[in-house]
């Protein structure tokens, strides 16, 4: 569920008129619903209940600071993956204690840092990686916590862009290799074996995969707590959203076509999960991010031109492939629905594109959507995850401002980069 309605033919965002805010605040902007994040949170928390947990929220899906504290407020601890995440996570008030940090490339530096703050627990994904952590350790004389990722080889049903928990996948390591590199890792004199990770992909709509990673990876666990003692294990993240909703329908019969009630709530997810991960007698750990805050953001855009020809009709917006770029990398699919709906407006079948030159940069391709007229707002659903912080300057355009809402509460928690921004850092030489 979510925050986002229409009261009489405007859509909200909880107490606040999109359109009357669009005005203000300029388009393209992203709006937050921060109570979409703490309900989230909480759904998933309370599902867990009957099992010793701790979500640390997947700081790369939307690292926005008031989020972040929104976050800590709620009690979150975080998963980074880099030493600029674990800076924002403690800027915004996080305990490095509560994070854990993830990643196939962590640089010595970074490593340096996440030590020298006290980081939870390194998830560790190779060889080459453990021997580097332990260098770093033992330079600054202290132990470092650490986690194997292991890679259950596991089919997801997902895009291929975001399906990790395959053997090919650069992820982890195997399942067969798993207990040789514990015995390094406790080979190793600067090191503290805390727990085991996966994490076998993103944008899961089913609980299958889940249990499947679980019971593979369960006689691992039981025989390496034997030799080392566990802490904890984590199941990573990876609970996939709906990003086809019924407030975009204007039409029910083509409503009725779309694929719609593969929800995966917390509840589904948590009633698959609880049995297997309760037989480990582990603390258990999750990493969720696009199911916390994917549909608790919206990309507000005004359209520019209507363009015509006679194969195509286009709808052009002034938000781009640089504000999001989930339907150029990953064809992901978003809603799009006006700030003002007109139901007695006839559906055409139209491209959404935006102004970057690039045949990539379109947000909706022959989608039927109630007629749009240049001076028009509209959102572009669920982007609250991985929208954002995936934004680029391509085309120097200046990245979109954040902003929060709570109720009534309106929050700017980035401000619209300027020109002067664009320019910031760059010499002539
Ligand atoms: C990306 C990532 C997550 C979060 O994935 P979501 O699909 O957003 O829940 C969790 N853990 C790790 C290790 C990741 O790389």
């Amino acid at each position: 569920m979510h925050s986002f309605h229409y009261t009489s033919d405007s859509l909200h965002c909880e107490g606040v008129d999109l359109e009357t805010l669009s005005k203000e605040v300029g388009t393209p902007a992203y709006v937050y619903s921060a109570t979409t994040i703490r309900d989230n949170f909480r759904s998933l928390h309370k599902a867990l209940a009957p099992l010793k947990h701790r979500i640390c929220y997947a700081t790369k899906a939307n690292s926005n600071l008031a989020i972040l504290r929104l976050l800590v407020e709620e009690g979150a601890g975080f998963d980074i993956v880099s030493g600029g995440e674990l800076f924002k996570v403690l800027r915004a008030g996080g305990r490095a204690d509560q994070c854990t940090f993830a990643g196939v490339g962590k640089m010595p530096h970074e490593i340096e840092y996440a030590l020298s703050q006290g980081v939870y627990c390194f998830n560790v994904e190779s060889e080459g990686e453990l021997d580097l952590i332990n260098f770093i350790a033992g330079k600054l004389g202290c132990k470092a916590p650490i986690a194997l990722r292991v890679n259950p080889d596991v089919d997801t049903p997902t895009h291929h862009y975001i399906s990790t928990g395959k053997n090919k996948n650069k992820f982890g390591i195997g399942l067969d290799r798993a207990e040789e590199v514990y015995t390094h890792a406790a080979s190793l004199p600067h090191l503290t074996i805390r727990g085991m990770q996966t994490h076998i992909g993103s944008q899961i709509l089913t609980a299958t995969p889940f249990v499947e990673a679980i019971k593979k990876l369960t006689p691992l666990i039981q025989s390496i707590r034997k030799r080392h003692a566990l802490e904890f294990f984590s199941i990573g993240g990876g609970i996939g959203i709906v990003y086809e909703e019924a407030l975009a329908s204007g039409d029910p019969a083509w409503w009725k076509e779309r694929k719609n009630g593969a929800q995966l709530s917390a509840e589904d997810y948590a009633s698959a999960v609880l049995e297997p991960l309760q037989q480990l007698e582990l603390p258990i750990f999750l990493e969720p991010g696009r199911s916390l805050v994917g549909n608790a953001g919206v990309l507000l855009s005004k359209a520019l031109y209507r363009k015509e020809t006679p194969k195509k009709n286009f709808l052009i917006v002034d938000a781009g492939m640089n504000d999001l770029i989930r339907p150029a990398l990953y064809q992901g699919y978003h809603e799009i629905v006006p700030l003002q709906r007109h139901p007695n407006r006839a559906l055409e079948k139209i491209d959404v594109v935006g102004p970057v030159c690039e045949s990539g940069d379109f947000f909706a391709q022959e989608r039927m959507l109630s007629r749009m007229e240049v001076g028009e707002s509209l959102a572009i659903m669920s982007t609250g995850a991985y929208g954002f912080v995936m934004g680029s300057n391509y085309n120097a355009r200046p990245l979109p401002p954040e902003i929060l809402i709570e109720g009534k509460k309106v929050t700017v928690v980035r401000r619209r980069q300027s020109w002067e921004d664009l320019v910031r850092g760059e010499i002539i030489t």
